[in-house]
């Protein structure tokens, strides 16, 4: 998710499934090959990554970071067990805290360990991931709270008596959360240092290693690691086992991917999380199940649907069966980030309008926090003010179809939540596109006139000017006026 796809899983489901056993261990360490291993989150317990380690002759490649130090660092230890080689090459496969936040635990073991990504995954990692630690930190100290509650009052939110199984869950999730909590306060970016955009074959002594960037899917930049040699393909989060992972997909690109993913002749598959597969068939199912969800929403847009409508109408349950097979946790996951999401990334990629308007506007950082997302027609645009915890959009959009449009550009900057929507020109104009935003984000508050707010701190002053509304950031020296072009003033 792009903020944390991980942690607001774990805040919406309560726990990341259904094991409380203390008994089962947290992840297990796999020979794939020689010199080849894997080490498996169990995604029961955690929504954490699994990490793909290739020994060479001369030193250790490694094929992402788990989602904090404190994981990060367990895998380093695996590492060393095996071989008192160092490790020279991290892949971030993608931008999602649980694939990243290990970075620094291994630029602390490994001086001068090089981070390999894709150039617009170390751009989500910088601008979208991190940016986010402060936010996520107040999430998970909320959660603590709630947890410690429960423990205190003896009471659960459903009412039930916490002991027993109930009680082993929260304590184990309680302990995960105060690690994620004490991780992110000693967080540290390290970010990627090596950009690969299409493809870079690495040989270490014997051993070739081949990255790839098969086109886009669970993000814009997912990149996959194969080794020819040994049969053996790490996924990243294109494959993610019990329930495939949708928050901000790509989805009839990710169809395209999967194919490409198949075309390679691997004998064995690490999926991003999840165990490791010895052929493609659940990958053929993930991608025969966006299939049939692509087909529902197409069926939907010729009907007009509106989001909301196609989001109720496309169900697919005997789909859903098949992968939640009666677990709960897994299937607030599959109704939390993959349905609902799939289904509105595909409604999006399915309108004309929609696409057209997306595809000719261009997301510009300004200044710090500061991006611009306008229309090369002329029609407006949107300028986004993200804040350490809140969004503010400023917006000049007439029509429905760019507003539709920003939406999808904004989710791939940033995950925290629109908190005012300033309103410049004539509103009336405007319906359009408000009605669209306000349907998007139904708790921000919308600014027609003069006034100032003071979002997270950064203070924001909003006058009127020439028959409209301006916007004015005194700190920063920037100005916004109709139309949606910031300019920095003197
Ligand atoms: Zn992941």
């Amino acid at each position: 998710m792009r903020i944390s796809p991980a942690i607001i899983l774990l805040t919406c489901l309560g726990f990341p499934t259904g094991a409380g056993a203390q008994a089962v261990p947290r992840y297990s360490v796999e020979k794939l090959a020689d010199g080849v291993h894997a080490v498996i989150y169990n995604s029961d317990i955690d929504v954490e990554g699994n990490t793909l380690i290739v020994i060479n002759d001369e030193d250790v490649f490694v094929v992402d970071s788990n989602a904090g130090i404190t994981t990060a660092r367990a895998t380093i230890a695996e590492v060393r067990k095996l071989t008192p080689k160092p490790v020279r090459y991290v892949v971030n496969t993608h931008w999602h805290d649980d694939h990243v936040f290990g970075n620094q635990a291994y630029a602390d073991a490994y001086p001068g360990v090089e981070f390999i990504a894709h150039p617009l995954t170390r751009q989500d990692i910088v601008n979208h991931a991190f940016a986010s630690n402060t936010f996520v930190l107040d999430l998970i100290e909320a959660d603590i709270h709630r947890l410690e509650g429960y423990l205190k009052t003896g009471v659960y939110r459903d009412g039930k008596p916490v002991a027993g199984e109930l009680e082993a869950r929260i304590r184990n999730y309680l302990a995960n959360r105060r690690e994620a909590f004490a991780d992110r306060r000693a967080f540290r970016p390290v970010v990627p240092t090596v950009d690969v955009a299409d493809a870079l074959t690495m040989k270490r002594g014997t051993r070739e290693i081949q990255i790839r960037f098969l086109g886009r899917g669970n993000t814009r930049g997912d990149l996959v690691v194969y080794l020819p040699a040994e049969r053996i393909v790490a996924t990243g989060d294109l494959v993610v086992y019990p329930v495939p992972y949708a928050t901000n997909v790509y989805a009839t690109d990710w169809v395209k991917t999967l194919d490409a993913l198949m075309a390679l002749p691997a004998a064995t598959v690490l999926p991003g999380h999840g165990p490791v597969m010895r052929d493609w068939t659940y990958v053929r199912r993930v991608k025969d199940t966006l299939e049939s969800h692509l087909s529902a929403v197409r069926d939907a847009k010729k009907q007009s649907l509106s989001l909301t409508r196609t989001q109720e109408v496309v169900q697919l349950p005997e789909i859903r069966d098949s992968f939640v097979a009666g677990n709960e946790p897994r299937r607030a996951g599959y109704e939390a980030f993959f349905r609902p999401t799939l289904v509105r990334n595909a409604w999006e990629e399915l309108d004309p309008a929609i696409m057209h308007a997306y595809e000719t506007a261009t997301t510009q950082p300004f200044a710090d926090g500061v991006y611009t997302i306008d229309r090369r027609d002329g029609d407006g645009g949107i300028t986004a003010l993200l804040n350490p915890k809140d969004t503010v959009l400023v917006t000049s959009l007439a029509a429905a179809a760019p507003a539709w449009a920003a939406v999808r550009s904004l989710r791939e900057l940033t995950d925290k939540p629109v908190k005012h929507i300033i309103v410049l020109g004539d509103v009336a104009a405007q319906k359009g596109a408000l009605d669209v935003l306000k349907e998007t984000y139904p708790k921000a508050e919308v600014l027609t006139g003069a006034g100032v707010i003071s979002p997270d701190g950064r203070k924001i002053r909003i006058f009127s000017e020439n028959e409209s509304l301006a916007v004015e950031i005194p700190s920063e020296r920037i100005r916004i006026e109709r139309g949606g072009k910031a300019a920095k003033t003197r």
